[in-house]
């Protein structure tokens, strides 16, 4: 038959670039074109008559006996080797890859098969290529990816130093800051010193130089009285300007922190009593402190110094903001945690828009402007307070009275 069709067979094989190959069922070749010829490096006609192994590379040999038996068993075009590389031999015994597909059928009852071959080793190559390069890039992305991961770990390493570094100098500046935040505070507080002495010491100051000058004119024994009446008034004031150094003294300390509490076990019969002693001194016509005199059962382990001068500090604004012919009173009570001191005056009381700054330094309430005051004992006995774990609080209705209460541990925490 294939001598018969042979012009038809060749016109419409020949056109084709696939390689043809038509084998009968014995595996010998019947028919191929030129691109089959040539594909596989055979001039024309000669691979007519040869078994189709010669076009199998050896090492295929001994599988594709089985491949083409279970192929002639069903019959059904297909692509040849489903899942395998496959490979064609060239007449000079190398080999190349190829695609087939293979298509069954019948002529006069003989069975034959026609495969058709691509020669895919350009494709091959290039895949091959592809995957080196794409082999190459994974390579390179890797190793450039260590790298970054390097760099990125020093960059940290870096940053880890520097953090350190900042907050050192962060921590250095705000020492700095502080200490000269400080400094301005104590400059500020030097020259409020300095004008504060120029006017409040310059009335003190005065009425001390006109009692010694009055006391040198009463030279006569019965002129007594009249000595004694300056001398009086001479150590009230000098009590007075020695408790605006004092308290000067006491912010300096407070600022820079010097400040040590000495705590001890005291009576605090013995502090209300000095206390009372020397503001009796101060007290207007007719006025009266009242203080509770069965006391004696009564310790506190604080600093006693400190609270004797929060007391009188107290006791004597009680006095000096409240009129003639009244009465301060001391009113003290103790639980088994606190003690609690409350001084009460039927005085001038506080103004009410000028009570939330009666604690600030230096503030003083308009109605206080006449009578003579630093505005800085409160501000300290508040810091006091604080420092050994109390509290001072206060009532007051402007020219009804005030009310100070002090609130400190027994025993200082
Ligand atoms: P100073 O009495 O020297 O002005 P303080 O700090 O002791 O300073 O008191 C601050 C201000 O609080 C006073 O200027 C005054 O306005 C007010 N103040 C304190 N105690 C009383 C009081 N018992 N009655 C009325 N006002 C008071």
């Amino acid at each position: 038959m294939f001598k018969i069709d042979q012009e038809i067979f060749n016109v419409l094989f020949e056109a084709v670039s696939e390689g043809v190959i038509v084998v009968d069922e014995q595996q010998n070749i019947v028919f191929t074109n030129s691109s089959a010829e040539v594909m596989f490096g055979y001039q024309k006609g000669k691979l007519l008559n040869q078994t189709l192994s010669i076009l199998i590379p050896k090492n295929y040999h001994a599988g594709h006996g089985a491949h083409f038996n279970g192929f002639m068993k069903h019959k059904e075009s297909r692509p040849m080797g489903r899942g395998r590389d496959l490979y064609g031999a060239r007449k000079d015994g190398s080999s190349f890859p190829v695609e087939a597909g293979l298509n069954p059928f019948e002529m006069d009852g003989e069975g034959y098969i026609m495969a058709l071959v691509i020669d895919i080793s350009v494709r091959k190559q290039q895949e091959m290529e592809i995957q080196q390069l794409n082999e190459e890039l994974e390579e390179k992305v890797s190793q450039r990816t260590k790298e970054l991961s390097t760099t990125i770990d020093k960059l940290k390493v870096v940053n880890i130093e520097l953090d350190a570094e900042n907050k050192k100098r962060i921590e250095a500046e705000n020492k700095i800051k502080n200490a000269l935040k400080k400094e301005i505070e104590l400059n500020e507080l030097k020259t409020k010193f300095l004008s504060l002495v120029s006017h409040e010491f310059k009335t003190p100051l005065s009425g001390i130089l006109t009692s010694t000058m009055l006391l040198s004119k009463y030279k006569l024994e019965e002129q007594q009285e009249k000595r004694d009446k300056h001398i009086e008034t001479i150590t009230n004031k000098v009590h007075y300007l020695n408790n605006i150094l004092n308290d000067f003294l006491s912010i300096e300390k407070l600022e820079t922190g010097n400040v040590n509490y000495k705590v001890s076990t005291f009576k605090l019969s013995k502090v209300v009593n000095e206390v009372v002693y020397s503001a009796n001194m101060l007290l207007k016509l007719g006025q009266k402190i009242s203080y509770p005199e069965n006391i004696d059962h009564i310790s506190l382990t604080q600093d006693e110094k400190i609270i004797e001068l929060a007391l009188s500090n107290l006791v004597n604004n009680a006095i000096k903001y409240s009129p003639e012919n009244s009465t301060v009173k001391i009113i003290i009570s103790q639980d088994n945690k606190n003690t609690s001191i409350q001084i009460v005056d039927n005085g001038i009381g506080i103004p009410e828009k000028d009570q939330k700054n009666i604690f600030n330094r230096y503030f003083r309430a308009e109605n206080a402007l006449l009578t003579q005051g630093t505005g800085i004992g409160l501000n300290i006995i508040k810091t006091h307070f604080e420092n050994l774990g109390g509290c001072i609080n206060f009532k007051s209705e402007e020219n009804k009275g005030s009310t100070f209460i002090i609130t400190i541990p027994n025993i200082v925490k």
